[in-house]
């Protein structure tokens, strides 16, 4: 039994230095101490070949639990855009091909949307957790919007500078890190979180 002043670790089951900065703003609950798979240099990268986000953030959180014996959570998001029925969605990393950089993509995504005035889309976020014994489960976080014509700011990562969220007229990498993270898809997933699992978290941090 945990009690007020124990510290219980919860490893986020990515080496993506944005994603793990946005939990760790986002979750920064008492009681919790937040590490990464970067603290476990040994347990070799996740392959997210899994046909669904759902499907990879379990294998990715399930994977590190089993590695590390810790809970572990993990992220996988995706955009879906609604004129391209979904994609690049689960593709989204690698939306351009294999190891291209986040500029690749953005410019992929600008020419699929070329002459295409329906811009609407969404960005998807389930985010698994695993108990130490590999048994998992997750929760979703979603945000509208739509895809600007061209890429603006230069806060956040991977698509951010061409996804505006509705109710704004920025993108994402125009907003502020407090502004993005309270209407974010990770924002919404990790509210999502706090409700479905309170248990698990209450241990840590209730007096
Ligand atoms: P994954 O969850 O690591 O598979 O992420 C898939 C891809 O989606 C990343 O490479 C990013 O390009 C993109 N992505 C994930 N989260 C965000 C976000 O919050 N903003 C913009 N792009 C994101």
């Amino acid at each position: 039994m945990t009690d007020a002043h124990t510290t219980m670790k919860l490893l986020i089951a990515t080496r993506n230095a944005h994603k793990l900065t946005e939990i760790r703003q986002i979750f920064a609950l008492p009681g919790l101490e937040i590490v990464s798979a970067f603290d476990f240099p040994d347990v070799p990268d996740v392959v997210e070949d899994g046909e669904t986000l759902e499907a990879n953030a379990i294998k990715k959180a399930v994977t590190l639990a089993l590695a590390t014996g810790l809970w572990s959570m993990a992220d996988d998001t995706g955009l879906e855009v609604d004129a391209l029925d979904g994609a690049p969605g689960v593709y989204s990393a690698r939306y351009a091909g294999e190891n291209v950089d986040y500029a690749a993509n953005n410019r992929k995504l600008l020419a699929e949307l070329d002459g295409v005035t329906d811009r609407t889309a969404q960005f998807r976020c389930v985010m698994a957790l695993s108990e130490p014994n590999g048994r998992a489960q997750y929760v979703e976080g979603i945000c509208s919007g739509r895809i600007a014509h061209k890429c603006s700011g230069t806060n956040g990562f991977g698509y951010d500078p061409l996804f505006v969220p509705d109710g704004f007229d920025r993108t994402f990498a125009e907003l502020s890190s407090e502004e993005k993270n309270r209407i974010s898809h990770r924002g919404r997933a990790l509210d999502e979180a706090r409700r479905a699992w309170p248990d698990f978290l209450s241990i840590n941090h209730e007096p």
